[in-house]
């Protein structure tokens, strides 16, 4: 393909040449110059001068083009052509590598060869002679490229290539020794950086031609007319081209000698021009000859070449064998090369070490020697490896000293120049076997003991994998052995652990840690079986091989612990209840001796209470008995008698109605009563009370008829306000006191009682209507009381379905409400009154007193007497019987319950049996209903309790006798 296109080029040019001139195309060029004396060069003055500039001037004169030289080293001049930044380089010698990067003109501009430079004192006689050389070449040239690439590979030698940029640095480093030789292209003969000293040495690398380089986008016509004139130029012998070479190619520098040959030559020059023609003759044998000495050469060469390489080969082999002896003899394997016949022919030092043996004495003793056995039947042992591999075998070695060796033997069938031989490798096993066995006997043990063991082991890969667990650990999770191992062992953990267990085994296999575990298996046969399960890490040194660990049955403990727990929370609970209880004690005690402290202070209180009236009645009782007192006397006494004796009784009433409310025995009794008479006639009985003191009881709001009649129990509700009437004049020294009612709403009356007194403090006013409850230290009045009245009140007015409150401020005042359910009375036909009765005449009636106490008879006898009223009396029940069987005139019978020989209750019976009738009245000291409600049932039409009122009695008989 290169050929047809140099040939198109070429006839593209010969067409041109024949057709006309190109230098129409092109005007200016620049050129690149570097130095390379004599082809181009610039001289001191910077003028470009050589052959080649020479050459290119003639060129651009015939063409009429202007040349600019630009100047640089060889490689910069590469680069800028190849930049385009030059038109055309001069001095290019040819290589592919180089047509393909830039254009280059078709004719040569002139011939060259890369030749060898020496040190004219150390000449070389061959290419070969650059073995191991410095060699100089310009950096870039094609000497450079050629000598690196080729010349080593194609004469099989080695050297080193140091380039330089211009021939004056090659020349520098020959003459400072820094390179041997300089390879250039023949023009360095010519050069005037060639120094004298310097000289071609005749051997001729590879010829090359110099050519015009262009960079590859340059016309075919400037291309072309590089090519017309070089043809030109070359064929004129009288043209600029050849005057040019005269004048730059010749030698600068010659030998110093060189005048002395000349005059020699000179002087044989006729003798050589005789000899010219024989020369001449010669020269034909002699080139022949030469060509046929340049072959034979060639062939010595190469074989040259083959016996240095032989040798360097048996240089080599020699050192590996070396290098192999050294390591069987001091292998640690023992090495015995072994005779047919038993006979040692070689060992290493490992033997000899091994055995205790000198060398003589194993060569001499052969392998029976130290090999009892298996030297005795070594010819057997021979004839079987000759026939096929043998395995790796054991025997037994004794040493010179007696020992016994456990060797393993590896041997093989050998045969070295024709003779035949066992080499045999052994290695030292007897530390292997014992720890072997004592890995064994380890191994047992640990058997053994896992197999008694009387608790669970196993043993797991680092990664938890169990891998083994003794019968121990089967017979307590219940899992056969196969089924325990890997993760099996997990399916016997109970349900409810499973999770726990498998996290805490993980997190503790992945840290490598010890690890405690409680949990429970469940057998198959449903039984649990809790256990503490122990494992620890298994080191190899640095790493963990594995887990090793127990697990122990703590099914009783566990179940004691349960036990202990169940037992602490029994227990626990116990002394819960305890407490409790201990708490209610206490709290019992502390009521118990509140209440104690209360009814000491009842009873103080109640004695002196009873005292004072009792006092007061027995003085002045026995002052009547004096016979000098006068009228006005004798009833101020009797007025004082009567006054302590309502009093007394009024306390007594006061402890029998708190006995009749806590024992739920108060029944109301309620009829119609006008509330405007009722509060009127309390505020008139009590205003006389007040006449010393500086205090107005007011009844201020009041209800008028007919709304002031309701339907209540009087008595008890007359009693509330008489209870709150009398505390407020007790704890009241000046100022006001008023009672008022009034309607709440529709159906609830409320009545208040307001003082100005002492007031409560707040902390006593959840207690005052608590039974026996007084302020203490209120005042001295407060002490006189039995702190009854506001209790009865309370219980009174809640009978009533009421209720009764306080508002108090000490040194203010108090006041007392109480709300009742209103019942108006239906006032037209409420209009039935009771009047009173002080006295009646039943004159011609006869009334049997029943009764034992003289004093009672003895009253009733004289409350009777105003009557006209005839009085029998008997002192006990038969007695009553009898009188009211005999004698019919009775009228109505007085019965007193509790009597001698027959109690009234029996008396009343037996004489309802013959006097359904008779009227009979009961009277008792009992004030229980109870008691009313046994008399009613023996078949008492009435009931009066004692202290008999006249008023009351009166009022009961008129019932049966008339008024
Ligand atoms: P007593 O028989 O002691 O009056 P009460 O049950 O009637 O018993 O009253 C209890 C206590 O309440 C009194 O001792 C007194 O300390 C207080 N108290 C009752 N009424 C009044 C009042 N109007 N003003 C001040 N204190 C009162």
């Amino acid at each position: 393909m290169k050929v047809f296109t140099r040939l198109v080029n070429l006839i593209i040019l010969l067409i041109i040449l024949f057709t006309g001139s190109p230098t129409a195309f092109a005007t200016s060029l620049k050129v690149g110059i570097y130095q390379n004396h004599p082809k181009v060069f610039v001289d001191e003055k910077g003028t470009p001068k050589g052959f080649l500039v020479d050459v290119m001037n003639e060129i651009a004169k015939r063409e009429g083009w202007t040349v600019e030289y630009i100047h640089g080293t060889w490689n910069e001049n590469i680069e800028k052509l190849e930049n385009f930044e030059i038109d055309v380089l001069l001095d290019v010698s040819f290589s592919e590598e180089r047509a393909r990067r830039f254009r280059l003109n078709q004719i040569f501009v002139i011939d060259d060869w890369i030749e060898i430079f020496v040190p004219s004192n150390s000449p070389l006689e061959s290419v070969l002679g650059l073995e191991g050389k410095r060699v100089a070449v310009l950096e870039g040239s094609i000497q450079e490229e050629f000598i690196r690439q080729e010349v080593k590979s194609k004469f099989n030698i080695n050297f080193d290539v140091v380039s330089f940029a211009d021939y004056a640095s090659t020349v520098d480093a020959l003459n400072k020794t820094h390179v041997d030789v300089i390879v250039a292209s023949r023009f360095f003969y010519f050069s005037k950086e060639r120094e004298n000293n310097i000289w071609p040495s005749s051997l001729i690398l590879r010829p090359s031609y110099t050519f015009f380089a262009f960079p590859k986008n340059q016309k075919d016509e400037v291309v072309m007319a590089f090519d017309n004139h070089m043809m030109d130029l070359k064929n004129d012998s009288e043209s600029a081209y050849y005057s040019s070479i005269k004048e730059w190619i010749r030698p600068i520098h010659q030998r110093n000698y060189r005048k002395i040959f000349l005059l020699i030559g000179f002087i044989v020059s006729a003798v050589t021009i005789a000899g010219i023609a024989f020369i001449i003759t010669l020269r034909h044998r002699i080139n022949i000859r030469t060509k046929h000495l340049n072959k034979q050469n060639k062939e010595i060469q190469a074989i040259n070449l083959k016996l240095e390489k032989l040798v360097q080969e048996y240089k080599h082999t020699e050192q590996e064998l070396l290098k192999f002896r050294f390591m069987v003899e001091n292998a640690r394997q023992e090495v015995y090369l072994i005779k047919p016949n038993g006979q040692v022919e070689y060992a290493n030092h490992s033997v000899y070490s091994s055995l205790g043996y000198s060398s003589e004495e194993i060569a001499k003793g052969g392998v029976k020697l130290f090999d009892p056995v298996y030297g005795n039947s070594y010819e057997d042992h021979f004839n079987e490896l000759k026939r096929h591999e043998v395995p790796a075998f054991e025997t037994v070695h004794i040493t010179k000293g007696g020992r016994k060796l456990d060797k393993v033997i590896k041997s093989f069938y050998l045969v070295f120049d024709n003779e035949e031989f066992i080499c045999a490798f052994a290695e030292d096993i007897t530390q292997q076997k014992k720890a072997k066995k004592a890995l064994h006997e380890s191994q047992l043990l640990f058997k053994t003991l896992a197999e008694m063991s009387p608790v669970g082991i196993f043993r797991t890969r680092a990664d938890g994998y169990t891998t083994y667990v003794n019968p121990k650990w089967c017979e307590l999770s219940g899992l056969p052995y196969g089924e325990a191992l890997g993760d099996g062992w997990i399916n016997a953990v109970h349900p409810s652990d499973k999770e726990l267990v498998r996290n805490n085994w993980k997190e503790r296999t992945s840290k490598g840690i010890q690890s405690t575990a409680e949990y429970r298996f469940i057998r198959p046969d449903g039984r649990i079986v809790w256990v503490l399960g122990l494992a620890k890490p298994e080191w190899d040194g640095e790493t963990i091989t594995g887990y090793i660990g127990t697990i122990t049955d703590i099914t009783e403990q566990k179940n004691a612990e349960l036990l202990l727990k169940q037992r602490a929370q029994e227990i626990e609970e116990q002394n819960k209840e305890y407490r409790r209880l201990n708490e209610e004690l206490s709290t019992a005690k502390a009521k118990a001796e509140e209440s104690d402290k209360l009814k000491s202070t009842f009873l103080a209180n109640m004695s002196h209470e009873i005292r004072t009236p009792m006092n007061a009645i027995c003085g002045f009782s026995r002052l009547l008995e004096r016979s000098t007192l006068d009228e006005r006397k004798r009833s101020e006494y009797v007025d004082i008698i009567n006054t302590n004796s309502q009093q007394l009784l009024g306390i007594i009433n006061d402890i029998v109605d708190i006995s009749k409310i806590e024992s739920g025995q108060v029944s109301l009794s309620t009829k119609e009563v006008d509330l405007n008479t009722m509060i009127e006639n309390v505020v008139s009985t009590l205003t006389p009370t007040l006449s010393t003191r500086n205090v107005r009881l007011e009844f201020t709001h009041k209800l008028a008829p007919p709304q002031s009649k309701v339907i209540t129990d009087e008595i008890k509700l007359q009693q509330v306000l008489t209870n709150l009437l009398v505390n407020a004049i007790k704890f009241t020294k000046e100022g006001t006191i008023e009672v008022s009612y009034s309607l709440k709403d529709e159906s609830t009356l409320e009545f208040t009682v307001r003082d100005t007194g002492i007031g409560i403090a707040k902390e006593n006013i959840s207690q005052i209507f608590e039974r026996f409850h007084q302020v203490e230290g209120s005042s001295v009045d407060s002490r006189k009381g039995t702190g009854l009245g506001l209790p009865i009140s309370k219980g009174f007015v809640e009978l009533m379905g009421g209720s009764i409150w306080v508002e108090s401020e000490v040194g203010k005042g108090s006041c007392f409400g109480v709300t009742l359910p209103y019942s108006p009375a239906d006032y037209k036909s409420s209009s039935k009154t009771t009047g009173s009765k002080t006295a009646s005449n039943w004159l011609g009636k006869t009334i049997l007193v029943v009764e034992d106490d003289v004093h009672t008879q003895f009253f009733l006898k004289e409350v009777l007497a105003d009557t006209g009223v005839s009085i029998i009396s008997v002192d006990d029940g038969e007695k009553a019987v009898k009188q009211c069987r005999e004698n019919k005139s009775i009228d109505l019978v007085l019965m007193d319950i509790k009597l001698p020989k027959m109690n009234g209750l029996e008396a009343t019976k037996k004489i309802r049996k013959f006097r359904q009738s008779l009227p009979i009245i009961a009277q008792s000291a009992h004030a229980f209903s109870s008691d009313s409600e046994k008399a009613f049932e023996a078949g008492c039409n009435a009931f009066i309790t004692k202290p008999i009122d006249a008023k009351e009695l009166y009022e009961k008989i008129s019932q049966y006798l008339g008024s």
